[in-house]
């Protein structure tokens, strides 16, 4: 049911280790497809150039709710979805629909780099 694709989101303020931590499985990464917003994308993408990014909206833009209508569609595997618990996000309806359907769907979504190390090795771990 899955196309296998990953889904990758960082806020404003998680997108430095959004990048660090493709970086850091870069390799892994590299076997799957990858759906991102906007500009996680081109982080992601200038740091990582090998990896099979396709970059949607800007999450405020809209971006957020392309990836849900992924996840609905079954085309997604898995979501890093890096949250700033910090800062108001202007888009928070949008936030909160993208983990909604996420539950919605049970797929795995991982908040935080401490989830995403144990999502990742599930990936890693696959055949
Ligand atoms: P961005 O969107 O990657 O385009 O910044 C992320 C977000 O939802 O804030």
């Amino acid at each position: 049911m899955s196309d296998g694709l990953v889904g990758l989101v960082a806020h404003d303020e998680k997108k430095d280790e959004m990048v660090d931590w493709a970086v850091m499985h870069r390799s892994t990464l590299a076997r799957f497809g990858i759906v991102a917003t906007g500009t996680t994308g081109g982080r992601v993408l200038e740091a990582c150039p090998e990896l099979n990014i396709t970059r949607l909206k800007s999450g405020p833009l809209g971006g957020d709710q392309q990836i849900g209508a992924l996840i609905a569609e079954g085309r997604i595997k898995a979501l890093i979805f890096f949250v700033d618990p910090l800062t108001a996000q202007p888009h928070d309806v949008d936030v909160k629909a993208l983990m909604r359907v996420a539950l919605v769907y049970d797929i795995p979504i991982a908040l935080n780099p401490a989830t995403a190390e144990m999502v990742i090795a599930g990936l890693r771990a696959e055949g």
